[in-house]
């Protein structure tokens, strides 16, 4: 278990990397294009989902009489996938059960949870990982041609000059 907030990153960022593995999402997504079908993992893993309007809460993750996750049919779908690839985290990382309200969009190195547990930061780096590996955003970067200097402001026009060049 995470004894600080940088192991704890750490920990749910690997974790989120051996499901992406287990799971082989790289290659699908690499043949098929888009993005993490978070709800599809949860279901490729075998853990019961529901999808519910939930009061104060944007999910829970349940561990007994057998594992299983809520989510909130009340928010954007967008904090719906969040949440969904947080519970996951919960459930691969075999926490303690967790009930999860809007805090886990706003955790940071300033405003930790509370306790030392850390199980929190670990589900949230999870949720992130898992929604947005490095591989993804190159493979996408790739696909659109983006390269390095397209994000340097000064060199913006000039690129986009020699795009239209190549027109
Ligand atoms: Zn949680």
């Amino acid at each position: 278990m995470a004894s600080d907030y940088a192991s704890a990153v750490r920990a749910g960022t690997m974790a989120a990397g051996r499901l992406h593995r287990e799971l082989d999402t790289r290659a699908l997504i690499e043949t098929q294009g888009g993005s993490v079908d978070v709800f599809g993992a949860i279901h490729a893993v075998g853990l019961p989902l529901l999808l519910r309007p939930l009061k104060g809460l944007l999910g829970a993750y349940l561990s007994a009489p057998a594992p299983g996750v809520l989510v909130t049919t009340e928010r954007p779908m967008s904090i719906q996938r969040f949440t969904a690839a947080h519970e996951l985290g919960h459930f691969s990382m075999r926490h303690e059960p967790s009930l999860d309200d809007e805090s886990i969009l706003r955790r940071m190195p300033m405003s930790p949870e509370p306790g030392n547990n850390f199980e929190e930061t670990e589900a949230d780096a999870f949720a992130i990982a898992f929604m947005m590996p490095k591989w993804l955003v190159l493979a996408h970067s790739a696909r659109q041609g983006w390269q390095i200097d397209h994000f340097r402001p000064q060199c913006r026009l000039s690129a986009l000059a020699a795009d239209r060049r190549q027109l």
